[in-house]
């Protein structure tokens, strides 16, 4: 079995002026990457259309699929401009302005969300910088607000704002995020991964979009507050796939609280069936140097161990001076974790159609019987979701479809691997020409054992069945 195919876990790369080049891609491909994410909030228009060229272009010379994510801004809030950088100091006062409001204090910065007063009480946190600066709010005026430096820090132009614990009043889709959904689908991405999702009417909304234009792309919720977090069961349901965003669920969130969080939501996508990535900081230091902390490595570990789907590389790929060398170790710590067994939150995952227990079967049967191969054949990707769900350790899982935008969407699901098959009513035929489609390219031999999940007539009529067969030569 080629190396690359018996990885399990997912590894998604996020792209950036380190590996946007064709020969760079070609090369992530190669070391292992099954998705691209495109962030929106550093890439433009032109940027993502000669992306996904690229992508397109190099994966339709591969084997495996590679999917493309296309990752949009979201409501940010975001300080305004300082003439020059503010210095700030423990104790001291700052003024966040809004509305244009000039202040009286000597350090003063506007915020770009109108209802920041409204919405905040005295005595709440205010981080900027992504943490690095930690203000608490003193008093509150009408345009402004007087807050006191607990952390001090150097304050740029346009930082990242995040408010812990308040109810910020921002839509979910803002008018950017429409356009960059439009292009998107116009340039056939596969994922749409929307930020900040808070709750279940978020990710209605973008699929509302997605309807209307008759588009096939399937919806990441990005979990980053405890909104989200609260409403995580019903957004789970609205979703197709969630991603514990640990950037910024770690300003939003107690430090403390973030493992048990993440924990909690891969356990919850088990049970509810969606596929999860953990995000964020994995391999941190390699952006600068050429091995990971040990740390670094235990959480990439934990991950993998924990069964998520899918693991993600952000600045470590995007602006890293080492972006291969980070895909290799996701790759290799991926590997010797799932030999040596997982966490267990997927074991007696309850399946809920019949479909689905049928699949849980013809798995069951494959472990049994140390299958080759467990094949299904896959129209919409549900069938794909539940096999995934198996968390099947010896037996690799081939998804045959005939429909190319779905076999772009599964590089998402744990340990699936697609295949284009173009499908006939005759169930039989089918079954033949998937198994001699992985003969041909290695991944089965004459005397292999084959479990398929698969239909046959009866009587002229269709009945799902588990076929297990003998390659033949
Ligand atoms: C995160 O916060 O972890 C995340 C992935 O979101 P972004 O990098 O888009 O802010």
């Amino acid at each position: 079995m080629s190396p690359k195919t018996s990885r399990r876990t997912r590894i998604i790369a996020t792209l950036g002026p380190a590996t946007e080049s064709p020969e760079m891609i070609q090369k992530m491909i190669e070391a292992g990457v099954n998705i691209f994410r495109i962030n929106m909030s550093h890439a433009n228009h032109g940027q993502v259309r000669e992306s996904v060229k690229i992508i397109r272009e190099i994966s339709h010379k591969q084997v495996t699929r590679v999917g493309i994510m296309m990752d949009s801004r979201g409501p940010e809030i975001r300080t305004g401009d300082v003439p020059k950088d503010l210095n700030l100091e423990a104790g001291q006062v700052i003024g966040l302005t809004v509305r244009g409001e000039k202040s009286a204090e000597e350090y003063s910065v506007d915020v770009n969300y109108d209802q920041l007063v409204e919405d905040i009480r005295v005595g709440d946190v205010v981080l900027i910088d992504n943490g690095n600066i930690e203000l608490k709010v003193d008093e509150k005026k009408h345009n402004q607000l007087l807050c006191k430096v607990l952390t001090p820090g150097t304050l740029k132009s346009r930082r990242h704002v995040n408010l812990p614990g308040v109810r910020v009043n921002l839509p979910s889709l803002t008018q950017q995020d429409k356009e960059d959904i439009k292009l998107g689908i116009e340039v056939g991405i596969d994922w749409f991964a929307m930020s900040f999702v808070r709750e279940p009417e978020d990710v209605r909304q973008l699929k509302a979009i997605l309807d209307y234009h008759n588009a096939p792309q399937k919806v990441v919720a990005k979990l980053e507050d405890q909104e989200g977090i609260r409403n995580l069961d019903e957004i789970i349901e609205a979703a197709d796939a969630i991603m514990v965003a640990r950037g910024d669920l770690g300003i939003e969130c107690p430090y403390e609280e973030l493992p048990i969080i993440q924990r909690r939501m891969i356990k919850q996508c088990a049970q509810q069936g969606k596929p999860v990535i953990v995000a964020t900081h994995m391999l941190e230091s390699m952006i600068s140097s050429p091995s990971p902390t040990r740390a670094e490595i235990t959480d990439t570990a934990n991950a993998v161990y924990e069964q998520a789907d899918a693991i993600m590389l952000s600045g470590e790929t995007s602006i890293g001076k080492y972006p291969l060398k980070c895909v290799e170790m996701m790759d290799r710590i991926s590997r010797r974790i799932e030999r040596s067994g997982g966490a267990g939150f997927y074991d007696n995952v309850k399946m809920q159609s019949k479909f689905a227990k049928l699949v849980k079967s013809a798995a069951v049967l494959a472990e049994e019987c140390a299958a080759d191969a467990l094949i299904v054949f896959t129209s919409s990707g549900i069938i794909a979701r539940n096999a995934a769900r198996l968390r099947l350790v010896s037996t690799p899982i081939y998804a045959f479809s005939s429909d190319n935008n779905l076999l772009n969407q599964l590089p998402m699901y744990w340990g699936i691997q697609p295949s284009y098959l173009e499908t006939s009513d005759d169930p039989e035929d089918n079954v033949s020409r998937a198994v001699a489609k992985l003969v041909d390219r290695g991944l089965l031999q004459v005397g292999n054992t084959v479990v398929a999940v698969t239909e046959v007539k009866i009587n002229d009529r269709l009945v799902d069945t588990i076929l297990m067969s003998t390659v033949e030569s």
